[in-house]
């Protein structure tokens, strides 16, 4: 297990030519402290947990002492932007100090948010609010271990110093870990800039590192690159739309090419089945609602296929944009056939949980708690001592209606009550990440300087699927004073 003193840092994106980055090194914090840091992302790292005690880590972390081999660059990239194409972004608050690679011969980016301006900065601080880096720390675990692909988060690093937002806020650092940060928006801008060639270098860039099956000098190689991508994004959707995540703000520039969740702003999960749910409150017109993401994906896949024009023919583009359409569909409901417990992919089965979300929507019940308590009907129509299916049975005749129907549809197409029981334990989540729960975490460390919320959130998310004693107020719905909570946008 290594120090952090000793990671051994390699940078192959600092092989790429200049116009793919600033070299810059971070602007660290007068007094940093460590908020949080992620033991158990550190062991999978080859990086010795118990560096949470070294008493320097914080200012390692920050920037305040250098780290052995960084060579620390922001990288370029523009995006579609709500619609509009922004050719100017880039990080403008975000350093790749470099990759490292772990005792599984796995290579990580090591990503710094919030460290300072860079050449990409806009005007604006080069900062990141300590509490949207507690909840870009905890979404991404959450996502993470709910086996959606995500960037990870090692670390938070908290600071004295106060930053501009609605109110004056703390300001805070996060370091992110992924396979890539390479966005659709990496390549967008070369492309608009009219730049074939650095398209090309980006492509044979993240081909290499990330798609390695695709054969090297291959004539169709970009094209299946266009596909395995397509695909890779088209899995992460379905995961999204089956486990109720909503991003909030789908940008290219927040689009990975390896298919990761990234950039946790405004994000949210469904309490209730609705389409329209939009987490981000400033996107006025819903054009990033829940039900939207699967055909805002294909949209952002579409202005991505534009990009290699000159590299892969216009019917592999097509191919691509085809790929995603069949994978996401079948991503989707094989997913949430588990999730009802059906064995077979049957057109009852399928009709059936269609018929059910629509019953979710009419009669607003939560999405997760009731695909939970589900696992609990029998095939004989009964379910025990559930206390919260035999109270939503006595809502309506139409949940009884419904449980009529639900056994029925078991009987026909499940296993035995015992082992679907199981089987759907293990994709419907006991604890579900509401806004409430990091919100508590949040104000605590605002408030009172008390960090250890976080903490405990992020381990009771780490197996979001077993029952864990004494943690069933994190799996209740939300609170009263919760149900409206606005989540910002800014930063
Ligand atoms: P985001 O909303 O985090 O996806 O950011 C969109 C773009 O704005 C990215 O290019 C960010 O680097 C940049 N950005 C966001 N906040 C700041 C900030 N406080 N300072 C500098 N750049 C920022
Ligand atoms: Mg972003």
């Amino acid at each position: 297990m290594r120090k952090i003193t000793n990671l051994r840092f390699e940078n192959a994106y600092a092989e790429l030519p200049s116009e793919f980055y600033q070299k810059k090194d971070p602007v660290p914090f007068e007094s940093p402290h460590v908020v949080a840091f992620n033991e158990n992302l550190a062991d999978e790292l080859g990086i010795d947990s118990g560096e949470k005690q070294n008493p320097l880590l914080a200012e390692y972390l920050c920037g305040k002492k250098p780290l052995a081999g960084a060579d620390p660059l922001a990288m370029y990239y523009a995006g579609w932007q709500f619609g509009v194409y922004n050719p100017h972004l880039g990080d403008g608050r975000a350093l790749l100090l470099g990759q490292i690679i772990d005792e599984r011969n796995r290579r990580w980016d090591l990503h710094l948010k919030g460290c300072g301006t860079t050449r990409f900065s806009r005007g604006f601080d080069g900062r990141a609010t300590l509490r949207s880096s507690i909840r870009e720390y905890l979404g991404s675990e959450a996502l993470h271990h709910l086996g959606i692909p995500s960037t990870r988060a090692l670390c938070v690093v908290g600071s004295t110093e106060k930053i501009e937002r609605e109110t004056r806020e703390p300001a805070a650092m996060m370091l992110r870990v992924a396979e890539t940060h390479v966005r659709f928006g990496s390549f967008e801008g070369f492309y608009h800039r009219g730049e074939p060639e650095n398209v090309r270098a980006l492509a044979d860039y993240v081909i290499a590192r990330h798609y390695p099956e695709i054969p090297r000098q291959a004539e169709e190689g970009y094209g299946l690159f266009l596909s395995a991508m397509a695909e890779k994004t088209a899995s992460t959707i379905a995961k999204w739309q089956a486990f109720g995540f909503t991003h909030g703000v789908m940008n290219t520039d927040n689009m990975s090419v390896t298919g990761l969740t990234i950039d946790y702003g405004p994000y949210g999960f469904l309490e209730t089945f609705d389409r329209d749910h939009v987490s981000n409150h400033s996107d006025h017109f819903g054009r990033y609602s829940y039900g939207n993401q699967p055909a805002i994906a294909r949209w952002n896949l579409e202005k991505f296929t534009k990009c290699l024009d000159g590299l892969a023919g216009e019917e592999q583009a097509i191919n691509a944009i085809e790929t995603y359409n069949k994978a996401f569909s079948e991503s989707y409901r094989e997913l949430m056939l588990r999730k009802f417990g059906f064995e077979k992919e049957k057109k009852e089965s399928l009709r059936f949980i269609e018929k059910t979300l629509g019953v979710l929507a009419e009669f607003k019940t939560d999405y997760h708690i009731f695909l939970r308590n589900i696992s609990d009907v029998r095939r004989d129509g009964s379910f025990g001592e559930n206390p919260w299916l035999l109270e939503l049975s006595e809502t309506s005749e139409r949940w009884q209606q419904w449980f009529r129907e639900y056994a029925g549809e078991l009987r026909e197409n499940s296993l035995p009550d015992p082992e679907r029981k199981k089987r759907m334990d293990s994709v419907n989540p006991r604890y579900v990440l509401r806004n409430h729960i990091t919100e508590t975490a949040i104000r605590e460390a605002l408030e009172q300087g008390d960090y250890s919320e976080i903490e405990k959130v992020r381990r009771i998310f780490e197996n979001p699927f077993s029952d864990q004693p004494g943690c069933e107020s994190y799996a209740a719905d939300s609170p009263e004073w919760a149900k409206n909570l606005v989540v910002s946008c800014l930063s």
